[in-house]
């Protein structure tokens, strides 16, 4: 089934006013993990919410937004991903029940999902949208027509669910942050002017002159009040999965992913790719926004000098999702252009965070050689990508990578540089300082941190109990 990805970003917030222009504001401040689609839901007596496709400051503006309120809220914003792009997507989803009403935000994907679908299909329960999202709720609403305690209601979802997610949710009125017991997705609190507030990423409570309190554990529900919060927790394994792309390329810089700030562990990353990697060059130079922190590591462990090497005109849309390739080529020249002075005559080391396919790459090999660069060497802060991921990045298929069936030296040569590195896995392990076990390298080690049809498994978890 061609389900939606949900690479996305996720707001809750429980105030003593109204919290639609901070929910807003928040939203922006998490637009780069979904430019596709963004929402709000608002509870005021009921929940009502406004959703549409397009930027935050596009879909939250004009009457519809003016008009509706309330003290505590969600939202979302979605990533797009090639051909799956549809209004049905849109979140917060919001549903009616005999329990009252329920709304949800969702980060991550949901691995069995399917199954699940299947199994309720066939006792008779009918869906609206393919969406993982859409089987959360019908779950949960089934369980809050057993049980009136809420937290009760969600630990018993998650019982049934398996993969990723990071959620916002309203019951009602109240307000839950819910992180599955592996945590691959980030999820944080932060005490924010007149209330508190959960989100993706942390920036979100510095830009609303407010606090990080804490990531929220894996396994843990948060409800938050606008005077405090409470926490409770399901059976997790011994074992967290914190993606690490989410450091490596995903959140933004001055974030604190799981307890650790995604710049300087970005610097990390680039000190250990000079370390294993070395190279002699002229200068070196980062793919703008998400190579900065890698090229400054690179540039500070080897001694060579950093330089601004090209210009980003922010306006162009994402090169990554475009479906053709010959589209994502003409993108890559309209998105970046070589600054001359830094270029020219001289053996440049370009420093990216990833290579998926190479498109990019080997556009920017190209670029800077029209630009007169003597020799063009390439440093990738993520080790080789050779495996789809499952939880909720955009890297689907095993023929897609430009690392399937080729060495290095063939990589280099298709993207057409002079000499290409990889950090290691055991390097990026490092550099992150979080144990191996507690992260998911699927996409680099092709070992899974749960099942999944056709994978193999990073090793058999087993549940330890921390209520
Ligand atoms: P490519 O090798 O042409 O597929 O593109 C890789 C570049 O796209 C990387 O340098 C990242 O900056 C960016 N990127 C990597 N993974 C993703 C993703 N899942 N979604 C969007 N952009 C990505």
């Amino acid at each position: 089934m061609d389900r939606p990805e949900h690479h996305c970003g996720v707001v809750g917030m429980a105030l003593s006013c109204n919290a639609a222009n901070s929910i807003k504001k928040s939203l922006r401040v998490i637009q780069h993990r979904g430019q596709e689609s963004a929402g709000i839901a608002l509870f005021d007596d009921h929940i009502r919410s406004v959703r549409g496709m397009g930027l935050v400051h596009e879909v939250l503006s004009g009457r519809e937004f003016e008009s509706i309120c309330g003290n505590t809220g969600i939202g979302h914003v979605r990533y797009s991903t090639t051909g799956s792009s549809s209004a049905e997507n849109v979140q917060p989803i919001v549903v009616s029940t005999s329990a009252g009403e329920l709304a949800l935000g969702h980060n991550g994907d949901i691995v069995n999902a399917d199954k699940i679908r299947s199994k309720l299909q066939s006792e008779g329960w009918a869906f609206l949208t393919t969406t993982d999202s859409e089987i959360i709720v019908r779950l949960l609403a089934n369980e809050l027509t057993q049980t009136t305690d809420a937290v009760r209601a969600i630990k018993n979802t998650m019982r049934i669910l398996d993969g990723a997610y990071s959620l916002t949710l309203m019951i009602g009125g109240r307000v839950f942050g819910v992180r599955d017991p592996m945590g691959f997705r980030p999820l944080c609190i932060g005490k924010v002017p007149n209330g508190y507030a959960i989100a993706s990423e942390s920036a979100v409570f510095d830009i609303m002159r407010g606090e990080f309190i804490r990531d929220v554990a894996p396994g843990e529900i948060l409800e938050i009040t606008q005077s405090g919060f409470t926490a409770s927790k399901v059976p997790c394994p011994i074992h967290s999965a914190h993606c690490m792309f989410e450091w490596v390329y995903f959140a933004r810089p001055d974030s604190i992913v799981d307890g650790k700030e995604v710049y300087r562990l970005r610097k990390n990353i680039g000190q250990k790719l000079a370390e294993e990697q070395p190279v002699s060059a002229d200068v070196v130079v980062a793919v703008p926004d998400s190579g900065r922190g890698h090229a400054l590591g690179f540039a500070e462990a080897s001694g060579i000098k950093y330089e601004e090497g090209f210009m980003k005109n922010r306006y162009v849309e994402r090169t990554f999702i475009m479906p053709e390739q010959n589209k994502r080529d003409e993108g890559v020249l309209l998105k970046l252009n070589p600054i001359r002075s830094t270029v020219t005559g001289r053996r440049v080391v370009i420093v990216d965070d990833s290579i998926v396919r190479g498109t990019t790459m080997k556009k920017i090999v190209e670029m800077m050689r029209r630009a007169g660069a003597k020799e063009v060497h390439v440093r990738i802060g993520c080790p080789p990508i050779r495996a789809p991921c499952y939880y909720g990045i955009d890297m689907k298929t095993r023929d897609q990578f430009a690392a399937t069936n080729r060495s290095v030296e063939e990589i280099a040569k298709m993207i057409t540089a002079d000499s290409l590195g990889y950090t290691s896995v055991k390097g990026l392990v490092e550099a992150l300082e979080v144990p191996e076990s507690d992260l998911c390298l699927a996409c680099l080690t092709g070992l899974y941190p749960s099942s999944i049809p056709g994978e193999k498994m990073r090793f058999q978890q087993t549940l330890e109990v921390h209520d």
